[in-house]
């Protein structure tokens, strides 16, 4: 069985893998082959990447679903208070296990502390001592269940997201509480949990969900979960909290042009990333003596064009999911999930308009390093050609969103597969040190080697999470867990909301020993003597076993080292 794939993070090694990698490869080759050549030609040579190509013109990519507008409350009346707790998170499973069955990406809740109480209010479960042990004991089982079930004929886990920490409710409190203590507690490595952060709620002492932040660093240093969402950084002032959350990925999908700004109820539709380093490759290969300043202006019009082209596919894709009957989506439709009623449309397309069609981009740090000679890091001269090359995207997407009226947005892709498609391609066209490193740098981030400080880290990358409408991550990379030390962790996550980062994540190796269960970081089981280690690592937003990783992922943590 080690001749399948790893393309997707989850990929698990069976019978029904290799036939589920092998059907799946089949049918992408039969997509390229129906697209216009031009489509298919920018994937074929490393261009560009079509992000889940199995689904195009069959589905759309994540959704935030909207849980309470289709929660069957009459169902629950006769049951007693444990039957209606167990039912409740019951409900959740039907979602995610639907929603993993007809969709191609993941699945967030946007408030999950607050839906859970308000489900448990209008059901009418007593608050008393009996029932909150055994709501917690239902969020463990919950949270257990998201680590262990797979989803695809046992082939992929589910990609599943809490967003929470806001809600001031007594039930809310004691879910967030519960949700971070049983995690932490426990093995697992899902759920992803993003912890939203806000002054006036829970950012600073005094404030009401000030201990559940505590709680929430002591555990992302044990865990590196969660991250957080940085509600106070300058570009997010005006967006309300509890209308916005993330995909664990990073994802985001907020500003619609056809109705509210919101999260809730709506979907990233499509997206494709286009593979910077490749422009510059080209250039430093057939143009080596412009001027730096000619280099970066050619970069700009080339890119240029190819955005078009990626713009035109992601209509093409569009178009035809647009075209879907609203019984193809059975999960979304018959719990009214979004933020359109599939039961009221009459075409997909009223409903898909909602969402985002998003272009990402991967290796900004190779891109300026082979247009200047130097890292966009060196100097604050590279750093601001950096900023105006994303910022050169983003108005670009603008300009779509306006031209199409669409909801197009940037996103700083995260590398899963493509940080070692890309530079497999581009070594068939081109010789360079940047690429036999076997991996591109994820979005704009600096190179996972820079061994800048944590603080001068967010200080270059906070500069660019405000174009990034369609998502983005800074990453602080430890050399071993940060284990009670929650002092640091809120002085790094005060400095990144001060250098205006959106979404911030804590990374460090993360080893357990099989035999007797110690964790740390090491090679060797300092307790046993043990060589049987499961070695857990963050690359793509989601924790994961190396063992399950592309060649690209491996790579790249090899190449890393800590922020110190
Ligand atoms: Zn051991």
């Amino acid at each position: 069985m080690k001749s399948i794939n790893y393309e997707h993070a989850a990929q698990r090694k069976t019978f029904v893998g290799l036939v589920y990698s092998r059907g799946s490869k089949e049918i992408k080759e039969t997509i390229l082959n129906g697209l216009e050549e031009r489509f298919s030609k920018l994937h074929r040579e490393g261009r560009i990447h079509i992000h889940d190509l199995e689904a195009y013109g069959e589905t759309y990519n994540c959704l935030t679903p909207n849980i309470l507008k289709g929660f069957p409350y009459e169902e629950y009346t006769n049951y007693s208070d444990f039957k209606k707790m167990i039912e409740l998170f019951n409900y959740y499973r039907h979602i995610i296990v639907g929603l993993g069955n007809e969709q191609s990406g993941g699945i967030a809740f946007a408030n999950f502390d607050e839906e859970v109480e308000i489900i448990y209010n209008k059901l009418n479960i007593a608050k008393n001592e009996i029932n909150f042990q055994f709501l917690r004991d239902c969020i463990d089982s919950f949270l257990k269940w998201i680590h262990e079930a797979r989803d695809r004929c046992g082939q992929v886990q589910y990609y599943v997201t809490l967003n929470l920490g806001l809600a001031t409710g007594e039930i809310s409190r004691f879910v967030t509480s519960s949700v971070l203590k049983c995690f932490m507690a426990s093995k697992y490595i899902r759920p992803n949990i993003i912890f939203k952060l806000k002054d006036g709620i829970n950012r600073k002492k005094g404030d009401n969900n000030y201990d559940l932040f505590r709680i929430a660093m002591e555990c992302t240093c044990k865990k590196m979960i969660p991250t957080y969402l940085l509600c106070d950084s300058n570009h997010n002032l005006k967006v309300d909290p509890f209308k916005i959350a993330l995909m664990g990925c990073r994802s985001k999908v907020y500003q619609n042009e056809y109705g509210e700004d919101t999260t809730i109820g709506r979907s990233n539709i499509v997206y494709n990333t286009i593979n910077l380093p490749r422009i510059a490759l080209e250039i430093d290969k057939n143009n080596p003596n412009l001027t730096k300043e000619e280099k970066i202006d050619l970069f700009k019009k080339n890119w240029l064009e190819i955005a078009d082209d990626v713009k035109d596919l992601l209509f093409d894709r569009y178009y035809k999911i647009c075209k879907q009957d609203p019984d193809d989506f059975l999960c979304n439709l018959q719990h009214n999930l979004r933020i359109i009623d599939l039961n009221k449309v009459i075409s997909m397309e009223e409903v898909f308009k909602n969402g985002t069609l998003a272009i990402g981009f991967i290796g900004v740090s190779e891109t300026i390093e082979l247009l200047t000679g130097e890292k966009y890091f060196a100097s604050e001269e590279n750093h601001q050609i950096a900023i105006d090359l994303i910022k050169m995207m983003r108005d670009t997407i603008d300009k779509y969103r306006k031209e199409y009226n669409m909801n197009f947005s940037l996103l700083g892709t995260s590398g899963e597969f493509i940080s070692g498609r890309f530079p497999g391609v581009d070594k068939k066209y081109f010789s360079n040190s940047l690429i036999d490193k076997g991996y591109y740098t994820n979005s704009f981030h600096v190179d996972v080697d820079s061994r800048l400080n944590p603080f001068e880290k967010l200080k270059f990358e906070g500069t660019f999470h405000k174009f990034c409408n369609g998502g983005c991550i800074s990453y602080i990379e430890f050399q071993s867990a940060p284990l009670n030390n929650v002092e640091a962790i809120s002085e790094l996550i005060e400095s990144a909301i001060k250098y205006d980062v959106n979404y911030l994540g804590f990374n460090f190796p993360m080893d357990r020993c099989l035999d007797c269960d110690t964790t740390g970081t090491f090679d060797t089981c300092g307790e046993c003597g043990s060589h049987n280690i499961l070695r857990i690592r963050r690359v793509s937003g989601y924790l994961e076993d190396v063992e399950f990783f592309t060649p690209g992922k491996k790579a790249e943590v090899a190449h890393r080292k800590p922020n110190a």
